[in-house]
């Protein structure tokens, strides 16, 4: 069988549970042998940058990662100039890991409608199977508006939707907590929250 490795890219701005969680239901449901997290330099498809610098955020995946052994952090979008896209990403680990691996690439429901937008999103539906992830307050995946990638893709990708459990947690919402000085404990891991406040990020 070939090897199955899942790819997680995102901004995680900060990594939050919700993150971990839903990555180690897909490795389970998927038998991959490997997580690896993405940090993006910043999101083609958010009219935002990230708040903490791409080193914050990929020293506070390796933070929140450190626990699972399957679990590990690329900082290759972060080395690559601007804009990263999720192309490049997916063909650049289809050649390390060969035809012998079998890639995913792991996004949640929210990101749906986003999908006809991407950049090259047919190669990504050909290079790797795109799972789309449930996510709390959000519908189930619906792939109806993205006919135009043909059917074949369509199919495939609701093929490898994936019910991952709902966790209510978005880093937009710890971000705001932070500024506000609420209690943020039960959303990340207590590593990387120490690294917030030791850094004095999101205040
Ligand atoms: P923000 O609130 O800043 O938009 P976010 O919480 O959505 O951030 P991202 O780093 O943008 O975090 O998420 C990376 C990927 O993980 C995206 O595909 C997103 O849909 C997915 N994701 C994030 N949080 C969850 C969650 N709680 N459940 C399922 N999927 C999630």
């Amino acid at each position: 069988m070939k090897d199955r490795i899942i790819l997680f890219g995102g901004t995680f701005d900060p990594v939050h549970l919700g993150h971990t969680t839903v990555a180690a239901f897909a490795a389970e449901q998927i038998g991959a042998d490997e997580v690896v997290f993405i940090p993006a330099k910043r999101s083609p498809h958010k009219n935002v940058f990230p708040v903490a610098s791409g080193a914050s955020r990929a020293e506070m995946l390796r933070l929140a990662v450190a626990g699972n052994a399957k679990f590990s952090v690329s900082s290759c979008e972060l080395e690559r100039p601007d804009p990263s896209y999720t192309a490049e990403t997916v063909s650049m680990f289809a050649g390390r890991y060969g035809p012998e691996s079998q890639l995913y690439w792991l996004v949640g429901a929210d990101a749906v409608g986003d999908l006809a937008l991407w950049h090259r999103a047919e190669h990504v539906l050909d290079m790797c199977n795109l799972c789309v992830m449930y996510r709390s307050g959000y519908p189930k995946p619906d792939f109806s508006q993205l006919e135009h990638l043909g059917a074949e893709r369509v199919e495939k990708l609701s093929k490898h939707v994936l019910a991952t459990p709902f966790v209510d947690i978005s880093s937009t919402e710890i971000r705001r907590k932070l500024v506000a000085a609420e209690d943020v404990s039960g959303l990340l891991s207590p590593a990387v929250l120490d690294y917030i406040e030791k850094n004095g990020l999101y205040r």
